[in-house]
């Protein structure tokens, strides 16, 4: 099997799953998603599964990455934080469908090895920095949308603080049997409203930058 038929059976395993918004779609489809893996996981990139990445880090399943996306209501207008920029995957998908991200990672390897990848692609719109997304990036805020893509035991204080009022956060919460669920937390002028979505599995959010040696 080639790989352009592997990418149509994934573009119509997403949308029998409920993913329809035809621009995420295209997104996925002109994105790809073998440049964001290692030599040996190459011939696995359009299989609906996470993958290891460099660090024990793993790039998510795209159903997954197609549903975070639907669900955050982008537009073009939209000043879009991600926090774990892993492989870059998840921020080449958003880059189309929004006005800047600004994507943040604890390591340095992997910030590297994904600003390459931006580059290749010619995917302007990326502002990354190495940091510890827990503490957001404050000289950058407010946000019109984040997306988490590593799980907290709850919504780190700094990122809510930098959610633009009428803006959306997307975060997997890990509960006390150390189940995670995606919740979707929408800002009002009244406050934060939040809505439980998906079970999923994700790496943990870890506090501080990464030593690498
Ligand atoms: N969005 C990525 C998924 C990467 S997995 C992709 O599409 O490939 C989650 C990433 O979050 C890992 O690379 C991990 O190192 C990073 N991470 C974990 N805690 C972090 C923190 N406090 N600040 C920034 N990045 C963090």
């Amino acid at each position: 099997m080639n790989e352009d038929y592997r990418k149509i059976e994934l573009i119509m395993a997403l949308r029998n799953q409920g993913i329809r918004d035809r621009a995420i779609l295209e997104a996925i489809e002109r994105t790809p998603r073998e440049m964001f893996l290692g030599p040996v996981f190459q011939p696995m990139a359009y299989s609906d599964q996470a993958l290891p990445i460099a660090c024990g880090q793993t790039i998510s399943q795209p159903f997954v990455v197609a549903f975070m996306t639907d669900r955050l209501k982008l537009n073009k207008r939209c000043k879009v934080l991600e926090i774990g920029t892993g492989s870059g995957y998840q921020a080449a998908i958003l880059s189309p469908l929004c006005r800047r991200v600004y994507t943040m990672e604890r390591y340095r390897t992997l910030a590297l090895e994904a600003g390459e990848r931006f580059k290749q692609l010619g995917l302007g719109n990326i502002t990354q920095m190495v940091g510890d997304g827990y503490k957001g990036w404050p000289n950058q805020s407010p946000f019109d949308r984040i997306i988490v893509t590593a799980a907290a035991k709850e919504v780190p204080e700094a990122l809510a603080d930098q959610l633009a009022v009428g803006g959306i956060m997307i975060i997997p919460l890990e509960d006390t049997s150390m189940n995670q669920d995606l919740v979707r937390i929408t800002r009002s002028e009244k406050g934060y409203a939040y809505e439980t979505l998906l079970p999923v599995r994700f790496v943990p959010l870890v506090e501080g930058v990464a030593r690498e040696s």
